[in-house]
């Protein structure tokens, strides 16, 4: 302890703006000077530039504010030794981990339900497909019992269709779509604002639009996944393949609004949530150190009686 606590070489005596060591008392010593903004806690002055002393009674290093007086206590930096640092690191790129994992997890979530809905969706355009194709191949002379819709094996024959008469032969874009696809989305959306609750609390750094903001990389990147999917190469595409590939431009959109919804909403109640759960749960000593909850959102902290 001793070791830790050893003086620095003494400062020169006079530094800008310090009052002489002599005014605060002959045991006090100076040991810094303040080398960042710090307000004053009583008048705001800012002490960059003040002497850092050890005030004689206890040993506790201060700054005294030039204007006001008031004491402003400092806190000696731990001396840990390097792994202070290590652990800093290791913590820092653990965090920048979770955060990658989730943000990428949450991507693969919005694809899978977007995929869920795309064919779900797409169960009238798969029909109007599958009896264009039948035409196609029975007009050829081929065994009506040996068409193989699963797999579209003509490639020249999909490129040559109009997509447009096969939206308007399956209803038109609103009849094309089965709408009810969507109710997908309740379950999706309640994972998704399950995760985004979890998520605010995590990043309690983030308020308002910063902290929704944090939720757009999910969203790119599941464009993205969605984008990669729909490049394959493949030249044998079944119908649903080709029917849900066809309703992207009303499915995609929609999909993402409702998990950017689900999303939004999850992040801004998930704090006030997570208040709502402690305070059930816990009785108030135990809230106490939970406090960075409220304390991040600019709230009093919970009180321990
Ligand atoms: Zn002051």
């Amino acid at each position: 302890m001793s070791e830790q606590f050893n003086m620095p070489p003494p400062a020169p005596p006079t530094a800008p703006g310090a009052p002489a060591p002599s005014a605060r008392g002959p045991a006090e010593q100076r040991v810094s000077l303040l080398a960042a903004d710090r307000a004053c806690t009583r008048c705001a002055f800012n002490l960059v530039g003040q002497s850092i002393v050890r005030e004689s009674h206890y040993g506790l290093l201060i700054i005294r504010c030039p204007e006001c007086g008031t004491v402003a206590s400092l806190q000696e930096y731990p001396l840990l030794g390097r792994w202070a640092n290590r652990w800093a690191a290791l913590l820092a790129g653990l965090w920048f981990l979770v955060i990658t994992a989730g943000t990428l997890a949450v991507a693969g979530v919005i694809t899978g339900f977007t995929f869920g809905v795309s064919q779900s969706a797409a169960e009238r355009v798969v029909e109007t497909i599958k009896s264009a194709y039948i035409a196609h191949e029975t007009a050829r002379g081929t065994d009506p019992n040996a068409i193989n819709w699963w797999w579209i094996t003509d490639p020249t024959w999909w490129p040559a269709q109009d997509k447009r008469k096969i939206i308007a032969d399956a209803g038109g874009w609103f009849g094309a779509i089965r709408w009810r696809a969507f109710a997908i989305w309740l379950a999706g959306g309640t994972v998704l604002f399950t995760f985004a609750a979890a998520w605010a609390v995590l990043m309690s750094h983030r308020r308002g639009v910063r902290l929704v903001l944090t939720t757009l990389p999910m969203i790119l990147f599941a464009m993205l996944f969605w984008a990669l999917s729909q490049t394959g190469g493949s030249t044998f595409s079944s119908v649903y393949d080709l029917a849900a590939g066809m309703l992207w431009p009303v499915v995609l959109p929609m999909s993402l609004a409702c998990a950017a919804v689900s999303l939004c909403a999850g992040v801004l109640l998930g704090r006030p949530l997570a208040r709502i759960v402690v305070r059930a749960a816990l009785p108030p000593r135990l809230r106490v150190p939970l406090g960075w909850l409220w304390t991040c959102d600019g709230l009093a902290p919970p009180k321990p009686i």
